[in-house]
């Protein structure tokens, strides 16, 4: 990790010089620019959950002999995995890559090499973390014969049994409840705010390049025509990323949300699997902020080429977040609840 943030990905020679961008240098960029929230954004997906899994990986293998209390560490780590981004910043390198060479000649830096075995071996350790198994080996529950109704799930750890004398996940120890408290409102909230966030996200200027002393303002699409003007496939990429996938990523929510309201009984398969595809394509609009960030700490040669970020980049950055958490929060069991005959139960 530390040579994958710190040694240069990508290097450009420029007027005779060398610049090289790392990815700690785009995020301390940022961070000079003053945009500290779009800044700890970008950190919070590549450095700051994979240390944190790291460390909570440390702290299983430590705490486990020495007696200590491993529940939240095992909780955390389920949500954890979702938030590692390696992977879509791979990506974002290569385009980032593909935007600068109109400009400069350019080069694989060291740490590209640390980063690709960076980012292959995350995926193995994400593929083969299997926090189920975790959980039964460090805390083994009896296996009980139950009548169906006596069964209440965890949605926290995935226990299903029945709850101890005071109510509580006897894996976990999180007090169980049929459906999460509140979680229609807070999905609406994060859905609507992040829909507020749209628009000045596409609306205002989220990159800006001075060439030659001359300020040109790019939009989401507008930096999408001039790229496709270069590599089609490479545009296809960030339009799916930037604009398709937050827009339907809204619209299925939206739809979702409204068929709670409306106690809809048809789709259900379709619903929960649109709610999964969701899930998982969320994170990928966070590829424009990454190569902005790797983008800007790569061109900055004052007047005379330099590579800024726009405002729109923390409002595109909010909205993001905003629409993984509104999923986070989304309790899918409700979903379920209009099929259920008789009274459908809501407790929000
Ligand atoms: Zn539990």
């Amino acid at each position: 990790m530390p040579l994958a943030w710190t040694l240069p990905l990508i290097e450009i020679r420029l007027l005779g010089m060398t610049i090289s961008a790392s990815m700690l240098a785009g995020v301390m960029q940022m961070v000079d620019q003053g945009d500290i929230i779009t800044a700890a954004m970008v950190c919070f997906c590549v450095i700051g959950t994979p240390l944190a899994l790291a460390l909570c990986l440390v702290y299983l293998a430590v705490g486990k002999p020495l007696g200590m209390n491993l529940r939240p560490v095992l909780l955390v780590l389920d949500k954890l995995k979702e938030w590692i981004m390696f992977d879509i910043y791979l990506i974002g390198v290569v385009v980032a890559a593909i935007k600068v060479k109109d400009y400069a000649d350019l080069f694989a830096g060291y740490g590209l090499l640390a980063f690709i075995s960076l980012t292959l071996f995350y995926l193995l350790l994400i593929i083969h973390l299997d926090v189920q198994s975790l959980w039964q080996k460090y805390y083994p529950q009896p296996r009980q014969a139950l009548k169906p109704e006596e069964v209440k799930c965890c949605i926290h750890c995935h226990y299903s049994g029945q709850s101890d004398e005071r109510g509580r996940c006897p894996r976990c120890y999180v007090t169980l409840t049929p459906r999460i408290p509140y979680s229609l409102q807070k999905a609406w909230a994060a859905l609507i705010s992040s829909i507020i966030f749209l628009f000045p996200a596409n609306l205002l200027p989220i990159s800006i390049i001075y060439l030659n002393g001359a300020r040109q303002d790019d939009t989401i699409f507008s930096g999408i025509v001039s790229l496709a003007s270069g590599n089609i496939p490479v545009a296809m990429v960030v339009f799916t990323a930037s604009i398709l996938v937050p827009i339907s990523k809204v619209i299925i929510l939206l739809a979702l949300l409204i068929s709670i309201h409306m106690r809809c009984a048809q789709g259900l398969k379709t619903r929960v699997r649109l709610l999964r595809a969701v899930r998982w394509i969320g994170r990928w609009s966070m590829l424009d902020l990454f190569v902005i960030s790797l983008t800007m700490s790569l061109v900055d040669r004052d007047q005379l080429l330099a590579f800024t970020m726009g405002p729109a980049a923390l409002y595109f950055g909010s909205a993001v977040f905003l629409t993984i958490l509104s999923v986070e929060w989304l309790d899918s069991r409700l979903l379920w609840d209009a099929h259920a005959t008789g009274n459908a139960e809501y407790t929000d």
